[in-house]
């Protein structure tokens, strides 16, 4: 079993939540702000010897995206293809955590090496999540809107349980980030590397060769695939609360402290943890850990307690077994 001190090798994959940018109902004059609260926690952990890969969801910043393309153009541009916005948020997103990161290892004394990894994760055509599209993205539309851009567009639009017609693209699982050689490379020449940024873009392979796709991959799932591709010795997946509870938001909630794998994956078939929020970010800790096997550990709380999360000292450890 492995310590919970780290050791100088020991490599850790921070997963950053939407609220590392934006926090619920803010725009985006509050981002540098946020960015650079997050990368004061990060740097925290460097301080301390971990040595950390960083990965970032982007909902928000797409949504924003499509809702520009739309107002610039006054309708729904099919040809701002998924693929395309969700390499721009890794430049967005990417380039304000580099910059803020650096800046706080320059301040702190340490050397700024610190660099965004525009990187394609690859999911597999017939995953059968492009039959059955889940996941939300850009504005609400009436009914009558919904269905006549689906005939212009081919576009599925479901309803929204807040209310609307929202359109739904397949959420397919990540199978290899294409660019893992270069992280690791890079993390080896002691840079700290952003990467995976929003779960990856999605690509998909036909003779060796890849192209984008029209769906947005899960980023909790995608930072799993990286840290176990990656070897890393801890998932830590930071969001906006301090610990994953049971029976969360009601009277008798109750935080979760250290979960087995087994006992996790109960938890989560009870439906403890929502499918577009917590669920997923359980999902990817029990995969890491049983992936990985003793001595690994994932772990879920909260961005403003990243080194106590990272040390053990709060938010919920998932272990193997
Ligand atoms: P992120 O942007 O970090 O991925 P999400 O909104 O997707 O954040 O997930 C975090 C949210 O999950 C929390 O803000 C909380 O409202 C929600 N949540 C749902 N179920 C639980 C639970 N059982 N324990 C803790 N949080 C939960
Ligand atoms: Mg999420």
């Amino acid at each position: 079993m492995a310590s919970a001190t780290p050791t100088p090798n020991d490599l850790y994959v921070i997963a950053l939540g939407g609220n590392a940018f934006m926090k619920k109902g803010e725009g985006v004059e509050a981002q540098w702000h946020n960015v650079e609260k997050a990368a004061r926690q990060l740097v925290d952990l460097i301080e301390q010897g971990y040595r950390i890969v960083v990965t970032h969801g982007n909902g928000p910043q797409v949504g924003l995206i499509v809702n520009w393309v739309h107002h610039y153009y006054g309708r729904p541009v099919e040809r701002l293809t998924l693929d395309i916005a969700g390499a721009m948020t890794q430049g967005w997103l990417g380039y304000m955590l580099q910059q803020a990161i650096g800046n706080e290892l320059e301040r702190r004394g340490m050397p700024r090496r610190v660099v965004t990894l525009v990187s394609q994760v690859l999911v597999d055509r017939n995953d059968p999540a492009f039959q059955n599209p889940t996941k939300y993205v850009g504005p609400y539309y009436s009914r009558e809107e919904a269905e006549r851009i689906a005939k212009e567009t081919g576009w599925v639009f479901k309803p929204d349980p807040r209310g609307g017609y929202r359109r739904v693209v397949p959420s397919p699982k990540p199978l290899r980030v294409v660019e893992i050689e270069a992280v690791k490379r890079l993390i080896e020449q002691g840079f700290i590397v952003i990467t995976v940024g929003g779960g990856g873009i999605p690509v998909v392979s036909s003779d060796g060769r890849l192209r984008g796709v029209e769906a947005v991959i899960d980023k909790d799932l995608a930072s799993s695939l990286l840290a176990q591709s990656l070897r890393a010795r801890a998932l830590i997946i930071l969001t906006d609360v301090d610990y994953v509870y049971l029976n969360y938001g009601k009277p008798n909630q109750q935080p979760l402290k250290l979960l087995k794998a087994s006992e996790a994956r109960r938890l989560l078939e009870e439906g403890h943890f929502p499918p577009g929020s917590m669920g997923p970010k359980v999902q990817a800790a029990i995969e890491f850990v049983e992936a990985m096997g003793e001595g690994y550990f994932a772990a879920i709380g909260s961005l403003d307690n990243a080194l106590a999360v990272a040390r053990g000292e709060k938010g919920t450890r998932i272990v193997p077994g």
